[in-house]
């Protein structure tokens, strides 16, 4: 447990069943949170929440649907009270030549990855404010900070994620409440497993052709692990990252320096 972590916190983790948001549940678990997780599926859900009796509680929410979102904030505060730490991880990254890049993709893209944030943090702040105190940690990406060909959509909406983390963070400076984002390079998880496989579909390539291409962009030459990210993000939720807020800190082993 971390000696730098005022305990018994109740975190919010959106998309907390699978991947870098498992991950980051897992880690303020470890750190003395009560943390709810959140996501569409709730099979995925439970099952992560069901080795962590009385610690984690699953809820369902879609974050591009504010109905939904709303309805899950009431669920998860029952059980764990006002969300003091939340965490917008839930995300989707698809790809398409931006000429092929239909409305509805666009679309999905920015309800999913930016006006997910959005929801989660207009349900979340009102609590913080009367607390005094909340921390908000956006799952961007390296996409929030540069472009990258072929993933327009996404890249948009990240862009947006990391704007919005900005204005944020000046906008309850003087609240007690700080906002940052943090921005993974390629991480190991399904969203990377199924860009590998659509790449091998795509072009022909072997599997770990693809994977080399992935991790040729990290000049550490490796993809990021999940749990290299939840630090980061624990880090960001302690006493010593108090005066840190409006940053977008990559996770990439170099690959952006901003
Ligand atoms: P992942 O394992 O596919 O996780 C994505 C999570 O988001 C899932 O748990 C999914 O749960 C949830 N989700 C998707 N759409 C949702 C919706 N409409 N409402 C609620 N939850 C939704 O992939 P991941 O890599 O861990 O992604 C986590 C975050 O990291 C994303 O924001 C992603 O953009 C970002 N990221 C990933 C990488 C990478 O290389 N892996 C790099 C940079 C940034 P349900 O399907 O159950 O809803």
């Amino acid at each position: 447990m971390s000696v730098d972590m005022e305990t018994q916190r109740h975190a919010l983790v959106t998309g907390g069943g699978s991947g870098i948001g498992a991950a980051i549940a897992l880690a303020l678990v470890d750190a003395g949170m009560h943390v709810t997780i959140t996501g569409r599926r709730l099979d995925v859900l439970e099952l992560l929440a069901a080795r962590h009796p009385g610690k984690m509680q699953a809820v369902v929410m879609d974050v591009a649907d504010a109905t939904s979102v709303a309805k899950a904030f009431t669920q998860a505060k029952t059980q764990f009270g006002p969300v003091q730490i939340l965490v917008n991880n839930a995300g989707q990254a698809h790809s398409a030549p931006f000429i092929k890049t239909d409305a509805a993709l666009w679309q999905q893209m920015l309800s999913v990855n930016l006006t997910g944030t959005f929801h989660c943090t207009q349900a979340a702040l009102p609590d913080m404010v009367v607390a005094k105190w909340g921390r908000i940690i956006n799952v961007a990406s390296t996409a929030g900070l540069v472009g990258y060909a072929y993933v327009a959509a996404y890249v948009a909406a990240k862009h947006g994620v990391v704007g919005l983390t900005r204005s944020l963070a000046l906008e309850y400076a003087k609240k007690g409440i700080t906002v940052n984002a943090v921005c993974p390079g390629y991480t190991e998880t399904d969203i990377l497993r199924e860009s590998i496989a659509n790449v091998v579909v795509k072009t022909g390539r072997t599997e770990e052709e693809a994977r080399a291409e992935f991790s040729s962009g990290n000049p550490q030459g490796r993809i990021v692990q999940p749990e290299e990210v939840a630090d980061a993000v624990r880090w960001l939720c302690g006493k010593a990252a108090a005066s840190v807020t409006g940053q977008s800190i990559a996770v990439s082993g170099g690959e952006v320096m901003n």
